[in-house]
């Protein structure tokens, strides 16, 4: 078994900065730095088994189309897919083609956003409303959804709504026990994490996670992950490229996770 690492370098969906399509070359430069191994935390050698492809050629117009369709025809049984985002509505069209593989999934989403607005600025299909689409479509068998400290009365009503289990941040401790029934897939959405460890996002949100609270989610996961995502990195507002660092070492954890379980 491997890990593939796909780019999806899409920014369409953002309602507020443009600038995460950059993130997957910025992620994929900071994989490999010059003064670390290529292992991760649980003892895997990645060189071998992270293969770092990349960026999906969409077509201009019907992005979230392209997206379904060719994540469709990259999911096999020789590889688990990481995608690099690109914002978070790309989430939606990747569990469309994961379902429609005939995958059945939990999902466990780590956001300072809940993300799941009816519809935002006019549209049903922006970074604000991924999980509002996925669940009205059955996608996942549950969310749950881990950081959240933007709740307002629409997103909570839409929680109840969809039986979202919302694990707000002002409730987490690092002893908050998650567990799933089906294999789980994993979304990050950077702005997650407190934005002294996160500067290069479109929303940042203080009051997150540290880097190493975000790993130890990953690594207690208690059932296989079958793919994941990492989004809203925005290379346009990071500082030092140190949010791109974060997001290629919570790339190599959650690989090291997807091969390990
Ligand atoms: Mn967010
Ligand atoms: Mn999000």
């Amino acid at each position: 078994m491997r890990v593939d690492l796909l780019g999806i370098p899409f920014d369409g969906g953002s309602s507020y900065l443009r600038g995460s399509a950059l993130a997957p070359k910025a992620i994929r430069d900071s994989l490999w730095p010059e003064w670390g191994n290529s292992y991760c935390e649980v003892g895997l050698d990645l060189k071998e088994r992270l293969h770092v492809l990349g960026d999906l050629e969409l077509d201009i117009g019907r992005e979230l189309e392209s997206i379904e369709e060719k994540i469709f025809d990259s999911l096999h049984l020789k590889s688990k897919l990481i995608m690099l985002g690109g914002d978070h509505s790309i989430t939606y069209p990747i569990l469309r083609a994961y379902k429609r593989s005939g995958c059945s999934f939990d999902v466990l989403q780590i956001d300072a956003h809940p993300d799941l607005y009816d519809s935002f600025q006019g549209t049903r299909y922006s970074h604000a409303s991924p999980f509002a689409r996925i669940m009205e479509e059955s996608l996942a068998s549950s969310l749950t959804q881990v950081g959240i400290r933007t709740l307002n009365l629409h997103q909570r009503e839409q929680s109840l709504r969809y039986g979202v289990r919302t694990i707000e941040m002002m409730e987490w401790s690092p002893m908050t026990e998650i567990h799933f029934k089906n294999p789980v897939y994993v979304s990050i959405d950077l702005d997650a994490l407190d934005p002294a460890f996160a500067p290069g996002v479109s929303h940042p949100e203080p009051g997150g996670f540290t880097v190493r609270e975000v790993i130890s989610i990953i690594q207690k996961i208690n059932v296989p992950i079958v793919g994941a995502d990492v989004v809203e990195l925005n290379p346009t507002v990071d500082t030092s490229n140190a949010t791109a660092l974060v997001a290629a070492k919570i790339v190599k954890e959650l690989a090291g996770a997807m091969l390990s379980k």
